[in-house]
Parts: C-alpha cells; structure tokens; sequence
C-alpha cells in the first residue's frame, strides 16, 4: 500500500478498534452529560411535547416559533450529504447507537465479561447454546443488557422531557403511565434489536444504508482491500475464484481473518458493499497478519481512486465544497433567525361577525388577540394601532398582566366614528398595524403584525 493510502489506515500504530473505542466513549459521555448541561435553565437540546418548546443551545423557543425547524432539518440532511459524500458510511462503523450497543453487548458482555463467545476477532462463531452454562450466561448476558438498555432509554427520553421532570415522573409512575409504557416499549425494542436482530439491522432494516450508496463517488472514504497488491479473490460477477489469491506476487495470505472479525459476514475483498458498516476491524486484523510478514495492510481507510492511482484522497473536490457551502449558509441562517427570536407571541384572528354599526355611526371591528409571554419573567402588555389615528381601541381599556410562559386570549374591539370610506357599493378593508408591547421593555419585547379593519359601504351607515 503506497504511503499515501497509509495515511488513511492504522499505519500510524493505535488499532482502528482503540479509536472507535475512544470516540464511542466520548459520545456516550456527551449524549449523557448534554441533557444536563443548561444556560439561563433552559438546555442545549430539547424537544419538549410537554411544555411545547423548543430549546436550542440555551435559547427556549416556543411551538409557535417554530420558523427554527426548517432550518435544522436543512442542516441535518446537508450534514448526512456532506458526511456520506466525503466518507461513506463513518456514522455507521464510528457514531451510530447501534454499532456501540452491539460492540458492548457483543463484544464487551458477551466476550470479555462472560466468555459466551471464545474470541472477539471471529465474530461469525456464534456460542454453542446446547452447553448449559452457556445457557446461563446468556441469562446474564440480557440482565446485563437489560439494565444497560433502562439507562441508554432513560437518556434519549431527557432530550424530550428534562431529566429533573423525568426522575420527579418517575417516583410517581401511577400518574404517568405513558411515560412508564414509552420507556418500558423502549427497553424492549433495543433488547430485542441489540441481541436477536443484531447486525440484520444494519444489513435489511436501515434506511440510511439504502440511501447512501446514491451519494458515494470514487473519492468517497471507505474501506477499500488493495487488490493490485494483495490479488482480485472475485471475479467481476462477484463469484469468490480463491481463498488465497493465484495472481502472481499477490499478497493476500488467504487466511481470511478480515472475512471471520467481521460483524456483517462480508468479504471486504469482493469490493464496497451495501453490508459494510466501515468498522475497519478487517483493517485492523489485516494490519496484525501483513505487520508479521513485514508488510502494510492490504485493507485500509481510503478512497478508491486512491488506491487505483496511488495518490492522496481528494477531500476537496466539488461535491464536498458545494455542501460546505451549502452549510456555512444554512448555518449563518440559523444563527441569524435564532437572534430574532421575539418574547412576546401575538396571533390577531378576527371574529365572524365582519362589523358592526353603532348609533351617530360608529363602526366597531372586533378579534381575538392571543397573547403569550415568552420571558423568563411576567410582564404587563398591552398594544396600539399604528399609522391611522381614525381607528381606536375600545376593549381592553387597560394593560394586562402575563406571567411567564402564561398565554391569554383577549376579545379586542376596535372603533372608529369617522368616515372610512364614501364606496356605496361594497364593504371597505381598511389595512391596519397593530404593535403590542411589554410596558417595561417596549423596545425590546414588542411585535408588530398586520390586519385588516373592515368599514360597511356608505349606505348601511346612519
Ligand atoms: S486479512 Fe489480509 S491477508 Fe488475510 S485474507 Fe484478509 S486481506 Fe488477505
Ligand atoms: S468489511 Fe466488515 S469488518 Fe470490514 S469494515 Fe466492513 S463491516 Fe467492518
């Protein structure tokens, strides 16, 4: 394998598997301690059906402020373009949920702690279960996964309810049984996922890998076997033709140990396929046979131009930078649509009636205004009609007063004693502004939304 192609593989010394091991440990730690982190009481994620908010990096948003969301979505499919186009499927071997539970139960409970399986680079050699200790230690083996699938369910539930409301839920499990039934539907889902279905998820179940081949090219990291040195093993139909390859000077011993550690029972060295979940255990068991024999591995992390011409992978090229781009943009949008973030909401919807008509003709217009606070602390609120002095307010007379988090709804009546229109035809919509305002901040806590007020044609008045 050319130097260049050694950049991208373990050539450096640590196993790939000590690396997985170190970014799983960093992401349990993150996806763990986040819900705990707050600023200003509100954390960095959280999707609360509950209270029906929104809290992203600190900032609490409100349902009705949901403008946010396109713009996350945006960023989430982006991010998977740009990830799957620059390095195939590195969620899938590094990051994914799915992968970690597995390599905990399969190869942390079942192998190191109980001895179910004898080794953990023959991941095709299933326990035998006619032994009876096997029988109990498989027992423990799911007590084991049990308790560990009650944390690891408990903790993606805090991104939706904060950990204080759950743990305070939990003590009262009569009064919340949904809770009990999502957590304990949960559990289950992940104990059957994680010990019956295994690595079939990731083979015929998930969605991602169906769609991520569409965004591979041939710059596109991944694990790629080196058949110029080691020797095509398949033929172009995909039919095996040696264990040991018969090309002359080809390097691959035929020991197959990258076909027994692999988690998906697939032969890297038929070339990419579906199945491969990019967890480089072939690689590293590559790099343990070649390293004796003096040589680099003949499995690495790279792309396959890169192999084919020997050169470096191409990182930038225009794929990868049109969704950098992409992203920079969709990014400086959020944060710029985060700044604006209002706390006060006001919808304005109007009544059925269109007007009506009062003695000395006076025209009364009324709505429904929804007031809501969305500051941390209660307000006194209250609004006026902007650019068009003719039109007045009758109801509510006064301010009014909104705890925080607190939304009120007020029949609002608008009037004008003045002649709107001369039109004896049809009724008149006249545009109108309303501003509504925190009396203390009016600064920084007002909105400003548009109406209409409706005047009838000129006849109906008196
Ligand atoms: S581990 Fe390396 S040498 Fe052994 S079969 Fe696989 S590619 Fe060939
Ligand atoms: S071929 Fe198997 S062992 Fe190698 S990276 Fe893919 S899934 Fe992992």
């Amino acid at each position: 394998m050319s130097q260049s192609s050694c950049e991208e593989t373990s050539c450096s010394g640590t196993p790939y598997y000590k690396k997985r091991y170190w970014v799983f440990a960093l992401i349990t730690l993150v996806a763990m301690g986040l819900p705990f982190i707050q600023i200003d009481g509100n954390q960095l994620f959280l999707l609360s059906f509950d209270k029906k908010q929104l809290h992203l990096l600190g900032v609490a948003f409100d349902m009705q402020e949901l403008y946010l969301m396109p713009f996350l979505l945006m960023l989430l499919f982006l991010g998977i373009f740009f990830v799957t186009t620059l390095a195939g499927r590195v969620w899938c071997g590094w990051g994914c949920p799915q992968t970690i539970f597995r390599v905990i139960y399969r190869d942390v409970i079942e192998t190191k702690l109980l001895g179910l399986r004898k080794r953990i680079d023959n991941k095709q050699q299933e326990p035998d279960m006619s032994l009876p200790i096997n029988k109990l230690k498989k027992g423990a083996a799911l007590l084991i996964w049990i308790g560990i699938s009650v944390v690891a369910a408990s903790n993606f539930l805090w991104y939706f309810i904060p950990p204080a409301d759950f743990f305070t839920y939990l003590s009262n499990p009569a009064e919340h049984t949904i809770l009990i039934t999502f957590l304990a539907v949960l559990v289950a889902v992940m104990v059957f996922d994680i010990i019956f279905i295994k690595e079939n998820f990731c083979v015929y179940m998930c969605p991602y890998s169906r769609v991520q081949s569409v965004l591979y090219d041939n710059d596109t990291i991944m694990t790629v076997y080196d058949y110029e040195r080691g020797g095509k093993v398949f033929d172009p139909k995909g039919i095996k033709l040696w264990k040991k390859p018969e090309t002359p000077n080809a390097e691959c011993t035929g020991c197959e140990l990258c076909v027994k550690v692999c988690p998906t029972h697939i032969d890297i060295r038929k070339g990419m396929q579906l199945e491969c979940i990019n967890c480089l255990e072939c690689a590293d068991a590559c790099t343990k046979v070649m390293g004796k024999l003096g040589k680099e591995s003949l499995i690495g992390w790279t792309s396959p131009q890169a192999v084919e011409t020997r050169e470096k992978v191409r990182y930038f090229r225009f794929r990868t930078i049109a969704y950098m781009v992409a992203l920079v943009i969709v990014m400086g949008a959020l944060v710029v649509m985060s700044g604006k973030k209002e706390h006060m909401l006001l919808n304005i919807n109007r009544t059925t009636e269109l007007y009506s008509i009062k003695e000395q003709g006076m025209v009364e217009n009324s709505y429904v205004f929804l007031f809501q606070n969305t500051d941390k602390v209660a307000h006194d609120y209250y609004f006026e009609i902007l650019d068009n002095p003719k039109i007045k307010i009758k109801r509510p007379e006064e301010p009014f007063t909104l705890e925080p988090g607190k939304k009120v709804k007020k029949v609002v009546v608008l009037y004008t004693e003045e002649r709107l229109s001369e039109d004896g035809r049809k009724d008149t919509p006249v545009p109108i502004k309303i501003h509504a305002y925190a009396l203390d901040k009016k600064e920084e806590i007002s909105v400003f939304r548009d109406s209409v007020f409706v005047y009838p044609r000129i006849d109906l008045i008196h």
